[in-house]
């Protein structure tokens, strides 16, 4: 069984260097370019990790990932915030907001699955191949 990863990017060259990344090695990607469309998403597929932007039309990513606390099923679901952070406050507003860690852009495509997958649980780590 692959590793399910949601992301949760509007813009459309980051989502597609990300899921490059990701399912070159083999994960299952699921993509949601809104807030509203990656809390659905979360609550669908269930995925294993969910990574998040914070600049996101409409709802930024910190009320996506209260939105997304707010659910039984995903309280502990792993959610990285993938973001450049402009302002000083921003990597303790993510965690205050639910978030499990971050990774900062631009995203280092020879770093960024191994960054990612320190975020995964142990025994998830274990069952899978990637
Ligand atoms: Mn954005």
């Amino acid at each position: 069984m692959k590793t399910k990863v949601l992301i949760i990017e509007d813009n459309e060259k980051n989502m597609y260097m990300l899921s490059f990344l990701l399912r070159s090695e083999n994960y299952e990607v699921i993509e949601a370019f809104s807030g509203i469309e990656g809390i659905n998403a979360a609550i669908n597929n269930e995925p294993d990790i969910i990574l998040l932007d914070i600049q996101l039309p409409e709802m930024n990513g910190y009320t996506v990932a209260i939105k997304i606390r707010e659910n039984e099923k995903l309280k502990k679901t792993p959610i990285v915030v993938v973001t450049s952070y402009a302002m000083p406050g921003d990597k303790e507003k993510a965690f205050e907001s639910g978030a499990t860690g971050y990774i900062e852009k631009p995203i280092n495509p020879d770093t960024f699955i191994l960054q990612m997958k320190s975020f995964l649980p142990h025994e998830l780590l274990l069952k899978i191949g990637n």
